[in-house]
């Protein structure tokens, strides 16, 4: 298998791959990062559209990286060899991954989502912090949602912080970017009945009826649901807190309320 090897920091690919970091280099080329060859097979696997395939000259020597270069040759990628140093470099990292990708985004519109599937959906309202947003994609990827819509300004699914924290999940799941307008539109199309998980709710959690399909409403980080979000949701309800903290994480309070969804459905 040929890989083209390139030495030089000042290599405009790898100028463009150090610059994948930024949102704006994503946004200008459609493309991000993700390291390590079991994320990279994870993707090859959903058909993600590897654009360049980066192999450090250490990761050459590893037994499984022939096999992945092999996939990633077959389905198109550029091939790269780079030294260690600048595999560092790209992954900005002192010990970086045998390989990295370039990889070409991929968001769903909301038409795209099957939104008459009778499952649990999630919706995250302008959530803001690319850990908690890879933390929920795993989550939402173990408990199978039918898909979740990021609502508003929110933070980057494919920032490298979002992808690694998603172990993989951010190429399983579906995923699609709305503003809150046209989200409110396709839900009362499919019929969802809006659940928010709120502090300001009456009702506990395990009360309410998942078996109905649903969607989850979870709020952003600092602000939670603004009052007229809140007004426009069916219900709204509470996991309960005794302690001196004002809320729950937003990544654990996603996963709490996935998995009581789930676990009425029983975990089917
Ligand atoms: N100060 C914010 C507020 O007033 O909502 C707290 C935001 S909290 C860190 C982020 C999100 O996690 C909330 O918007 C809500 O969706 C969810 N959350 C946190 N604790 C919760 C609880 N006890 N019950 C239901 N949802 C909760």
């Amino acid at each position: 298998m040929n890989l083209d090897l390139i030495t030089s920091a000042s290599n405009p690919l790898i100028k463009t791959l150090r610059g994948l970091e930024r949102k704006k280099v994503r946004n200008e080329t459609g493309l991000f990062l993700a390291e390590g060859g079991r994320l990279i097979t994870q993707a090859l696997s959903q058909g993600w559209e590897i654009d360049t395939l980066v192999v450090s000259a250490s990761g050459l020597q590893r037994d499984r990286t022939p096999a992945l270069i092999a996939q990633a040759a077959d389905s198109g990628a550029r091939l790269v060899q780079v030294p260690d140093r600048l595999a560092s470099a790209i992954a900005r990292k002192d010990n970086p991954q045998a390989v990295v990708a370039a990889i070409r985004q991929r968001p769903l519109s909301l038409q795209a989502l099957d939104a008459h599937r009778s499952g649990l959906w999630l919706g995250l309202y302008e959530i803001r912090d690319p850990g908690n947003l890879g933390t929920i994609l795993r989550t939402a990827d173990c408990a199978a949602l039918a898909g979740i819509v990021m609502i508003g300004p929110c933070c980057d699914p494919y920032s490298v912080e979002a992808v690694r924290a998603s172990m993989g999940s951010l190429f399983d799941v579906r995923l699609a970017l709305s503003d809150y307008d046209a989200f409110q539109a396709w839900r009362s199309d499919t019929g969802l009945s809006l659940v928010a998980s709120s502090i300001n709710g009456q009702t506990r959690h395990t009360e309410v009826d998942f078996a109905r399909p649903s969607l989850i409403l979870m709020g952003n980080e600092q602000a939670g649901l603004p009052p007229k979000v809140e007004a426009d949701c069916d219900q709204l309800c509470r996991i309960p807190m005794r302690g001196g903290a004002d809320s729950l994480n937003l990544a654990q309070a996603t996963a709490i309320m996935v998995y009581e969804g789930w676990r009425q459905r029983g975990f089917a």
